[in-house]
């Protein structure tokens, strides 16, 4: 896997699903190996693709570096007694590194230095690789190694669909399972969309529609207040403060497990459909810091911010952009957030005011109006299609510049 990811990964996995590897002496020599595998074939990559730039002919492609591979272990003994799962599946993280670092979404992969960023990736794997021995102890089948123990300190996620084994500088050995799910091909009729994330709906698109993830239902959020009116009663440390606690989890648990479901759906729905997805460029961080509709103009509706905040990071936003990463590598482009919802996607022009309430949006100039949210996913498409919002904001007065019908006032309804 490509680097920037791999960190972010890592980073996002620790605490999730990162477990401590405990391997024995001798399968620790090959763990080594497959590390060492993994940077050599990597940087040989790296080496290849050097001196090439956009736009210029003859660095290999990801076929004719695996026939390079297949040479240089006929001509090597030491990388052919290796794994051939390794080194190549470190060929495709590189492949795919160049593609992000081509679609603009990440930056050139760059050396892996022994003793740091140390690790491989095995993906692909079959149903079983994983498995529970005890209450606290696991193992992990992992090629010409096989079964390495691991620290079951959490329930392992299901569907694991690849895994990475990395080395600390401390000599820590850690696997980070992810049930990262294969590319879905793009469907190549050149649609772009525009995806803007809401609070109201978690996510309006450039098309008119808006999607909502599901939460509670009435009655479970009903129980859910009675059994934290209860917790605030119960005694700490009693049996009875222990027993509404699980069921707050249980209610809880059920509300994610909804979300993902939607973010699932939703994801793979979007990159079925479209060939290029465009979301706001703008840190989950940032975004609870200043509540929507402050990104333009920062300090207001500060009161709303806590309320905001909770329906953001409920809407699991962040967790829809990385799996539409997943799903989409290379199709999804992140753009300025700037403007976008205060900018008339019919006319251009922009004022603040013409953003009304969180849901509508009514344009000072043209008198243009519908879903505030769709309106800055129109936006955000848009800067993606080759309309530079920023730049047609920069002019208020800039008159309606080749702009299609409105059919868009009449999906919106
Ligand atoms: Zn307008």
């Amino acid at each position: 896997m490509f680097l920037p990811l791999v960190s972010v990964l890592i980073g996002r996995l620790i605490g999730v699903s990162r477990y401590r590897l405990e391997p024995t002496p001798a399968q620790e020599r090959v763990l080594l190996e497959h590390c060492g595998h993994a940077r050599f074939v990597w940087n040989l990559a790296v080496e290849q693709h050097a001196h090439w730039k956009p736009g210029r002919k003859g660095a290999p492609g990801f076929a004719e570096q695996c026939r390079q591979l297949t040479e240089a272990r006929a001509e090597f003994a030491w990388l052919r007694a290796g794994s051939i799962v390794v080194q190549q599946q470190a060929l495709k993280d590189f492949a795919q590194a160049m593609a992000n670092f081509f679609g603009k979404t990440h930056k050139r992969p760059t050396w892996r230095k022994r003793g740091r960023s140390e690790g491989f990736r095995i993906v692909a794997v079959k149903a079983g690789v994983v498995r529970r021995l005890s209450r606290n102890v696991g193992e992990v089948k992992i090629p010409k190694v096989g079964w390495v123990r691991l620290r079951w300190s959490r329930a392992v996620p299901e569907g694991v669909k690849s895994y990475r084994v990395t080395r600390d500088r401390a000599g820590r050995w850690h696997v980070a399972f992810a049930a990262i799910p294969e590319p879905i091909p793009a469907p190549g009729r050149g649609e772009v969309v525009g995806v803007d994330r809401g609070v109201a709906v978690s996510a309006a698109l450039s098309t008119g529609e808006l999607l909502k993830a599901p939460g509670l239902r009435d009655t479970e959020k009903a129980g859910l207040s009675r059994l934290l009116r209860r917790l605030a009663r119960a005694q700490r440390g009693s049996s009875r403060r222990a027993k509404v606690n699980a069921a707050v989890a249980r209610l809880k648990a059920r509300e994610t497990d909804r979300r993902k479901g939607w973010v699932e759906k939703t994801s793979t729905h979007l990159a079925r459909r479209f060939d290029v997805i465009a979301v706001e460029d703008l840190k989950i961080a940032g975004m609870t810091r200043s509540a929507r509709g402050t990104v333009d103009a920062p300090g207001r509706n500060v009161r709303q911010k806590a309320g905001l905040n909770r329906g953001v990071l409920a809407a699991g936003w962040g967790r829809l952009v990385e799996r539409l990463e997943h799903k989409a590598p290379g199709r999804v482009r992140k753009v300025s957030p700037r403007y976008t919802s205060q900018t008339c996607n019919a006319c251009g022009h922009r004022a603040a005011e013409s953003r009304q309430s969180q849901s509508r949006f009514r344009c000072l100039a043209c008198g243009h109006q519908g879903n505030a949210d769709v309106n800055a996913a129109r936006n955000i498409r848009d800067t993606v299609a080759g309309h530079a919002v920023a730049a047609r904001g920069g002019s208020p007065l800039g008159g309606p510049v080749n702009r299609e019908p409105q059919r868009d006032l009449l999906l919106m309804g």
